[in-house]
């Protein structure tokens, strides 16, 4: 389809002009990583790539104009070997993937829809795993994000960052980076020594702590020791947790959360809430709690752990041959900065503002069809096979997630590469 290519081509051009003025950050000791880069949407990933001279990487990404540029957590004395085993592992950054893929947001029931390739059955929200008609696992689906995802995993981000790696852990703020992925979520990047040479297993070990896997909460002979709110780790967070959960509702809907039996099963709990609760206040160091409460603390214990515990991606965590997104890079799916993004920025960092690379012009693109969207401050959509002027950086976001092509009229305005 021409004019699908000169879309792409659009696109294209418009990477180059970003990479013209790039001065993204090399990683640190970047001479030790390996890169790799996809230059199209339907070509293999070019990998075993190491720079000497961080000014190659610049040229490299002027030269060839990747749709997506990663490099690995990962430092090696030969980084550019072909063979993984000849690479010679010394190390790795820890990186944590937040991302609201993973993530339970009920705007996705808006936003989100899956089609399936084989019969056209198609539905709003997450695509199921096969599709529900015919069976068949080839299903495309066109996920979006709002502000209310991105809060979401904004959420997990300063909870895994401030409770976890700097409280538990011990991480200073400046071993710490937090990077927008440029798509739908985030990465976490721990750039430490003592973190450097953890193998799989210790890393592993960590994921579970942070997801709170494998807690295993018992009472004994109807006994059982309470953690006092300020407690360290995860037993002032469970303490914490289940006061949470018992402040902020009603013994009513306590009862429901714990699928209790109305009637009876309220009118017991009642008490045992109230001195849980009070308890709780008043407790400098651990105390017993004794009797049928103690189940009543377990229950809500365990919904608290799920409250508490942060949504990580283990797949990205224990893979010490990870490849990454380079911040200050584009994403190819979106058009969008990998953005490096300071903790105190985090909670007003917008991805369709501060994210945004092109950031001057509208032009005209026919799009097939996108939700609602707030881009660089202004709602746009939702709009179904239509032809609309929209700023730059949201045709980019368009035409690079399969929803746009450029119109007829800016093609003819284009043509000659003058943008
Ligand atoms: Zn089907
Ligand atoms: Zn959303």
């Amino acid at each position: 389809m021409r004019s699908f290519q000169e879309s792409e081509d659009f696109v294209k051009r418009l990477f180059k002009s970003y990479y013209l003025k790039w001065r993204g950050d090399p990683p640190r000791e970047y001479h030790k990583r390996e890169y790799a880069f996809m230059l199209s949407r339907k070509g293999e990933m070019i990998r075993h790539i190491s720079f000497e001279n961080w000014n190659e990487m610049k040229e490299f990404l002027v030269k060839n104009v990747p749709l997506h540029v990663f490099y690995s957590s990962a430092y090696y004395l030969q980084p550019s070997a072909p063979e993984m085993e000849a690479k010679d592992w010394i190390g790795a950054d820890l990186v944590f993937d937040i991302d609201v893929d993973h993530l339970y947001t009920s705007c996705k029931e808006d936003h989100d829809n899956w089609m399936c390739l084989d019969c056209n059955f198609n539905g709003k929200g997450v695509a199921p795993e096969e599709c529900p008609s015919c069976s068949s696992k080839k299903i495309e689906s066109k996920a979006w994000f709002c502000e209310k995802c991105i809060d979401v995993a904004k959420e997990e981000v300063i909870k895994l960052v401030e409770d976890f790696l700097i409280k538990d852990f011990g991480f200073s703020p400046s071993e710490i980076e937090i990077v927008f992925s440029g798509r739908r979520g985030f990465h976490v990047h721990v750039e430490s020594d003592i973190v450097r040479e953890l193998d799989q297993r210790a890393r592993r070990e960590i994921v579970d702590y942070v997801k709170g896997t494998g807690l295993v909460l018992r009472e004994k002979k109807k006994k059982l020791l309470i953690p006092p709110l300020n407690a360290q780790g995860w037993p002032g967070r469970i303490a914490r947790g289940v006061y949470e959960i018992i402040n902020s509702r009603s013994t009513h809907d306590v009862a429901k959360l714990l699928c209790l039996k109305k009637g009876k099963g309220i009118t017991e709990i009642e008490g045992q809430l109230k001195k849980i609760l009070s308890k709780l206040e008043g407790a400098e160091g651990y105390w017993m709690l004794e009797g049928e409460a103690c189940k009543v603390w377990l229950k809500i214990a365990e919904k608290a752990v799920l409250n508490m515990r942060c949504e990580v991606d283990e797949r990205v965590t224990t893979d010490i041959k990870r490849l990454i997104r380079l911040p200050e890079t584009l994403h190819g799916n979106t058009g969008l900065i990998v953005s490096k993004i300071k903790m105190k920025d985090l909670e007003t960092f917008d991805p369709y503002v501060h994210a945004v690379a092109f950031r001057k012009d509208e032009v005209k693109v026919k799009i097939v069809s996108m939700p609602k969207i707030k881009f660089l401050g202004q709602e746009w959509g939702p709009y179904r096979d239509t032809i609309v002027e929209v700023p730059l950086g949201l045709a980019v976001y368009l035409i690079c997630s399969g929803n746009a092509i450029i119109s007829d009229e800016e093609r003819r305005h284009h043509a000659k590469g003058d943008i």
